[in-house]
């Protein structure tokens, strides 16, 4: 005899929303109902590994049968199933994490975008079928339980017969959604929202060839983010890599697979593309991380899960601590997704440190390529700066053709010097040629060679290395060590008196160009040129001045 029990309220109301909803969300209907089937697998093999008397099952596995003539679509597990109180209490009340979110999030909120982005759990089902049939039978049973709604108030349960433990849920499409009864249609849903469960997806109607009347396993790509590190081949990551990018085929620059139990569990493999898009003027990354828990995709293109200057990065997150069920706002607000976001940047930049350490020529067009993203973060991450300060790389006036970092430029420091020297242009022949260069060379004290204006603000925005203040050769500020002296220059070298008439020199100077200038002075700091032009402490250099376009007035 069948039994009729009431919807709790709440339910009640959230069955009405859903079969009133738009159109493109229905698809996620699709990937509540796969993510409760492989909850279910889940529980059972738990199960099965820990109670003596549940037998092992090697054939878990997740059935999607589209019946065009039917018009039907059914979701098959072979997991825990359910008994008769767990239909009452898990397919009538509202009490467990999904569908509660949706319902708080309902309290004054447009439901039909409320519901692109809860899942809204099994109830997701009434967006595609006019009614719904659960057959279940539990682990611990011998008989089943079918249980059926047409998401009208109330739902039926009743006594039947099954050979096997697990779950089928039947979708009675409504005329509307009619094309998930479509071997393709589904097929393409499959691939997008569950690609990485990690049990096997049959979908039933639609073989590798095309042909009907058999399966094909959808999901077929392996999760390789969840295996150890030494067992994926370089082969693997290219395709994984491939399938996140769309660029098929490229090889990634260097990856990063992570496998952490603290401070979180997560697993994670990271992607740096051999190119970067922007630099051909091809605009912003803004693809975003694909984020899972348990290998069930929550979110794909998150771009939260990475700070900004870090955004050229493909990968794929999967933590177990995370709630499947929550809306994006509330993802980004959440303290673990934080907490991952602050894990992950801590890994890509330690990363890119031994990456800078052992393979200096990857890294090397790793800084060509996106070195001017990574560069940003000097600004924007307060707490990384000094990591990031780490992986900058410069040309120098002594070696113009080679890249090197603040570290190797604090070890060649002379003795006495106390600041790091920076000067900006492109051609270091040219630069050397300056007149306030002369005090720098002639003291053989190396210069860092700023070919790009923003390094001249990132390194102020640095203001300093390891206690060295960054200090322009044009600025006054630029505190030199003594000149070496040479032997046969030692003796009769004359003292540093002003020479005869050099005030009335100066005077003439300052006549001329008073209006123009702060101060006109004498200085030991020319050896060959008569005069020179210095920028007064804390002003902009004159490259710094012409970019941003200080000077015309
Ligand atoms: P959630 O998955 O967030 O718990 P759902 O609304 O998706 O919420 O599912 C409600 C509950 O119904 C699940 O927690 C589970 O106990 C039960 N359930 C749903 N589908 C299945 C299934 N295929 N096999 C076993 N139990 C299921
Ligand atoms: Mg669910």
């Amino acid at each position: 005899m069948a039994e009729t029990h009431e919807f709790q309220s709440d339910i009640a109301k959230l069955l009405r929303l859903l079969s009133q909803s738009l159109y493109q969300n229905r698809e996620v209907a699709v990937r509540e109902l796969v993510s409760n089937a492989s909850d279910a697998l889940d529980k059972y093999r738990l199960l099965s590994l820990r109670e003596e008397d549940v037998p092992t099952a090697d054939d878990l596995q997740i059935v999607v049968t589209p019946d065009a003539e039917a018009k039907t679509l059914t979701i098959a597990d072979n997991g825990v199933g359910m008994t008769h109180d767990d239909l009452i209490e898990n397919l009538g009340t509202i009490a467990h994490s999904g569908t509660e979110g949706f319902s708080q999030g309902l309290e004054g909120n447009d439901a039909d975008s409320l519901i692109g982005q809860f899942g809204v759990g099994f109830y997701a089902a009434f967006m595609l079928a006019e009614s719904v049939e659960v057959r279940t039978r539990s682990y611990r049973e011998e008989g089943g339980w079918k249980w059926t709604s047409a998401g009208t108030g109330s739902f039926e349960i009743d006594q039947i017969a099954m050979p096997e433990h697990g779950t089928e849920v039947v979708l009675h499409l409504r005329d509307d959604a009619k094309d998930f009864a479509d071997p393709q249609r589904v097929e393409y849903v499959l691939k997008r929202y569950s690609s990485f469960v990690p049990h096997p997806i049959r979908l039933a109607g639609l073989s590798s060839d095309g042909e009907p009347g058999e399966t094909l396993h959808v999901n077929d790509q392996p999760p390789i983010w969840v295996e150890p590190k030494g067992s994926v081949t370089p082969e693997q990551h290219r395709q994984f890599f491939g399938y996140l990018s769309g660029q098929v085929g490229a090889n990634p620059l260097w990856n990063l697979h992570l496998s952490l139990d603290s401070p979180l569990e997560i697993k994670s493999i990271l992607y740096c593309p051999p190119m970067n898009p922007e630099l051909m003027g091809l605009g912003r990354a803004e693809h975003g991380l694909h984020l899972c828990a348990r290998r069930v995709l929550v979110q794909s293109d998150c771009d939260k899960l990475l700070p900004e200057y870090l955004r050229f990065l493909y990968g794929l997150v999967d933590s177990s601590d995370l709630p499947l069920n929550v809306s994006r706002q509330a993802l980004q607000d959440d303290t673990v997704f934080r907490k991952i976001r602050q894990v992950l940047t801590g890994k890509v930049l330690s990363r890119l440190s031994k990456l800078a350490e052992n393979e200096p020529k990857t890294y090397q067009e790793f800084y060509e390529q996106f070195g001017t993203t990574l560069r940003e973060g000097v600004a924007t991450d307060n707490v990384n700066r000094d990591k990031i300060a780490e992986l900058l790389r410069f040309r120098t006036i002594d070696a113009p053709d080679e890249m090197s970092g603040l570290k190797a430029y604090v070890e060649g420091m002379k003795e006495g010097q106390t600041q790091i020297f920076h000067v900006g242009g492109r051609d270091a022949e040219a630069v050397k040629r300056r007149p306030t260069l002369e005090a720098f060379t002639a003291r053989g004290l190396n210069v860092l060679l700023l070919t790009d204006p923003v390094d001249e603000i990132v390194l102020s925005t640095l203001d300093e290395y390891d206690g060295k203040k960054f200090v322009s050769v044009e600025s006054a500020e630029a505190d030199l060590p003594p000149l070496p002296e040479s032997d046969d220059e030692k003796d009769d070298r004359p003292e540093p008196a002003a020479p005869a008439g050099l005030e009335a020199v100066l005077g003439l100077f300052r006549e001329a160009l008073g209006d123009e200038t702060e101060e006109i002075r004498q200085t030991d700091k020319l050896t060959g040129s008569p005069c020179r032009l210095v920028t007064p402490g804390g002003g902009l250099s004159p490259q710094l001045q012409s970019v941003l376009g200080a000077n015309d007035k």
